[in-house]
Order: C-alpha cells, then structure tokens, then sequence
C-alpha cells in the first residue's frame, strides 16, 4: 500500500510540474491573451455606466448617501470608560429602497469573544518569555467591546438588530424609499482600551508617575457604512488592521470630560467662551494672527500643576463639523496645547498640537511648524484644505488619522535628548498623518477594500512635503 501511494504521489507531483511548466511556458507566448506590458488598461477598469463616465467624472445619476450625528458623549476618566448617545438621520440618495441599514461597530474588534486575534496567529514562538506567554494566553481577555443599551426610531419605539462581529444589521419596518431620509437612535458605551499594549488606534496611554491618562478617541461610535452604486452595501468586517469606508455628513457632537482636560476633537468649538480661561482665551486671540511660531494655549507649567490634581467636576465642549467622514477627540489633563496661523488660499486655518509633557522639548519645537508645512505643501500640489484647523496629538507609537485631527509618535528620551531618527521619524508621520486629511478624509476612498489609494497619494505628497518641509530636513 505504501509503495503505491509512493508512486501515485510522485505521479501526481510530476503531473503538476509539467502542467506548471506548460503553463508558464503560455503565459510566455503571445497568444490569445494580450500580455504586453504596454497594453491597453481596458479589463483594468470598469464599465462606464450612468453613475460613473468614462471620463472618471460622475455620471448623471451619481450620488453619495448622507449620514448626520447628533452625540452626546461621556468620559469617565476613573474608570477609562465612554458612554454615548448618537441619534444618527440617513438620508437615502440613492434610486434604490432600502431594507435594511449597516452599521459599524468597530470596538467589538476589543469584545471578549473577538474574532481578530485568530487572523493575527504568527504561530507560537520557538522562545516565549513567562510574561508574554501569561499575558496572551492565562489572562481573561480584556472586555471593550460595545455595550448596546437601545437602538430606537425617532418615536422611541424599539429597532430590531442582528449584531456579527463588528457590523450592526437595524431592520426598519418599513423600507427607506429612495430620496427619503431615517432618524434612529442608539445608546451605547464601552471599557476604553489601554492603546499602548496592543497598538490600538484609539484608547489611552497611563503615565504611572502622576497616575493620568492621556486618551485618543476614535472609531468609538456606531457609524454608518457606505451603501454605493459599486458595492450596494460595504459591510466588510473591521479585523482591526483595514481602515474604513464612511459615508460624509454633519456631526453636532458634545463631549463631557473631567473640567481640569485639555481637549480638542473634530469640527467648530461652538461655546469657547465656556470651556475656556480667559487667559486661554487672550492667548487664542495671539495664535490667531501669528503666522510663524505657535502660541502656547495651555502650558507645561499649568499641564504640570493639572496633573497633581483630579477634577470632580466637568466641562461640556461642544463642536459642529461640518461635511466630514468621521469623527475623532483627544483629551486628558496632560495635554499642553499650542497653535499658530496658516494661510491657505486667503484664508487662515489653525495648525494645532496637543502633546503631554513627556513629548517635549521636541514637540513644542517642532509639531505644529510640522502641521502648517503639511497644509501649505499639499494645498499648493493639490487642493486647498477646506477645514478651519488641523491637529497633531502626541500618542505613543501610534500614527493614525481621522478628520482634522490625528496621533503621531516620536517621543524624546527621559532627560530630553533625542536621536535625529526620532526626530525626523516625528516629523515624518506628521506630514503623513496630516496628509490623510487630503487622502481619505476629503477624496473618499474605501479604505478597507483599497488602502493603496489613499496610502499611495498620501505617500507620494509627503515625500515632496518632507522636501519643502526645510533645510534641516533629511532622510534619515
Ligand atoms: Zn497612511
């Protein structure tokens, strides 16, 4: 038996062989596929139809849905968790009735029965340190996953729901008709992860010297998915390493934090005057019209002073942004805070940084003269920058992007000094972070199916903004 399976496996291995080799020997020839590498991209494309010319523009009956958020949100900064209530209004642009909507809750990525950390198996290593083998495979996993509390329509009346993974199926009872819009509501909240430990894009960064957390908030609302002319609906999994697919709309957004944060988020800071000293605001009225170095809004002295406390009470900021893809906050009681003026096609926009003090003396120096270059370079090879400000957040080892606000690593030694490739690799992510603001966030690609895109012209315009970005600048 054994001889013979010996020989019916050696047959079949050289069977295939020859069939490769035939194969490849096709592919060689010029034959009845055309396989010159300077032929027509035709096949690569796809047909033009009404919704899309043949020219790359949109065609007649192109449309984009719309979906708008009003969200009242909570940080418990004791016990690192959020709360929220969104009430979200999707408007139906499309020819098409709709059954059904998607959405996507991409911090079950965090849930205890989680199906990620199976698609990130390298294997186990041939070595395992005690710790490591304990921390991934003796510990209960952490639980951040999305509590639903409700999802509702605009009567209050309960919305049936079928939640898979990380995408939220809400059956409507009756269809949304194409040019008609829905109101429904979802409660929500979640434990907020610690982003250092597994590189997560969004979460807090601990500093056990002063017990303080430093947060970076994203990803962590339901949102709507994409439905399009291409896909119908974009409902592929979030596994935690694909970005996102987002429909544009408006956020109404009020976040409540201890009253001693420092924060800044998404969109148009609408009571100001509430959440802001009045030396912060006489400070903010100097940023304003300067134009070459960034003015300190909140300092380290008063950062280093905050940090010895813990607010009891808070502060609601409220923001409106408008038009954007998505929506993203930091804030912490750590945060120094500085900004300077950018001209950009007649009109000022604010470049901000918000860093903890562990990130200086390198991120006062460099940040936010990072962030006013980036817009000025990529404004002038591509298309103004729409927005009113563009924030660069201090996280460690995270380079990551949502719109007008994003987190860059690069953080000096203890004693201050840092290396040039600290430096320039700081600079560096923030020219690229702040560039996503271009590409995906303002050109909508599908970053989940297609990350090449907006990577691809994101990469491409750093390199020329690392270029402009001055003399000292060099590839290291
Ligand atoms: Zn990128």
């Amino acid at each position: 038996m054994k001889v013979k399976f010996y020989l019916s496996a050696f047959f079949f291995a050289f069977a295939a062989l020859a069939w490769a080799q035939e194969e490849a020997e096709q592919t060689r020839k010029p034959g009845h596929t055309n396989q010159s590498k300077f032929r027509q991209l035709y096949q690569e494309f796809a047909t033009p139809n009404t919704y899309r010319s043949a020219s790359g523009t949109p065609g007649p009956d192109y449309y984009q849905q719309q979906a708008d958020y009003k969200m009242d949100i909570v940080l418990d900064d004791k016990n690192a968790r959020i709360d929220g209530e969104e009430t979200i209004t999707y408007h139906n642009n499309s020819p098409d009735d709709l059954e059904y909507l998607w959405v996507q809750l991409d911090q079950n990525v965090r849930s205890k029965d989680s199906k990620s950390p199976l698609r990130d198996g390298g294997g186990v290593p041939l070595a395992y340190r005690t710790a490591s083998f304990a921390g991934d495979y003796l510990t209960e996993p952490f639980d951040g996953g999305f509590n639903i509390e409700f999802v509702k329509d605009a009567q209050g009346k309960s919305l049936d729901y079928t939640i898979n993974q990380t995408m939220m199926r809400v059956n409507i009872p009756q269809a949304l008709k194409s040019g008609e819009k829905i109101s429904f509501s979802i409660k929500w909240w979640y434990n907020i992860p610690d982003h250092t430990v597994n590189r997560a894009r969004s979460g807090y960064e601990y500093f056990p010297e002063d017990g303080n957390r430093a947060y970076v908030i994203a990803q962590f609302f339901p949102r709507m998915a994409v439905y399009s002319d291409v896909e119908g609906w974009q409902n592929h999994q979030f596994w935690g390493s694909g970005e996102f697919a987002l429909p544009f709309g408006n956020y109404d957004v009020n976040i409540t934090v201890p009253a001693d944060h420092t924060l800044d988020a998404t969109g148009v800071l609408l009571n100001r005057k509430e959440v802001f000293s009045k030396e912060m605001l006489s400070r903010y009225e100097k940023a304003k019209k300067s134009y070459d170095t960034p003015v300190m809004i909140v300092t380290q002295e008063e950062v280093e002073a905050a940090e010895k406390g813990f607010s009891e009470n808070t502060k609601t900021w409220k923001f409106r942004a408008e038009n954007v893809r998505d929506y993203g906050f930091a804030t912490s009681r750590k945060f120094i805070w500085d900004m300077m003026a950018v001209k950009i096609g007649g009109k000022d926009v604010m470049a901000v940084s918000l860093y903890p003090k562990e990130g200086n003396p390198l991120w006062e120096d460099l940040s936010t003269k990072a962030v006013a270059s980036t817009l000025k370079t990529y404004s002038s090879h591509t298309f103004d920058y729409p927005y009113h400000k563009a924030i660069s957040v201090h996280a460690k080892n995270q380079g990551m992007e949502y719109p007008m606000i994003c987190w860059n690593y690069g953080r000096p030694n203890e004693d201050g000094t840092y290396s040039d490739r600290v430096k320039f690799g700081m600079i560096s992510v923030i020219i690229h972070e702040v560039g996503h603001n271009f590409f995906p966030m303002i050109v909508n690609s599908d970053e989940r199916q297609w990350g090449w895109m907006d990577e691809g012209l994101d990469t491409f315009m750093q390199y020329l903004a690392e270029q402009e970005f001055g003399e000292t600048y060099s590839e290291v």
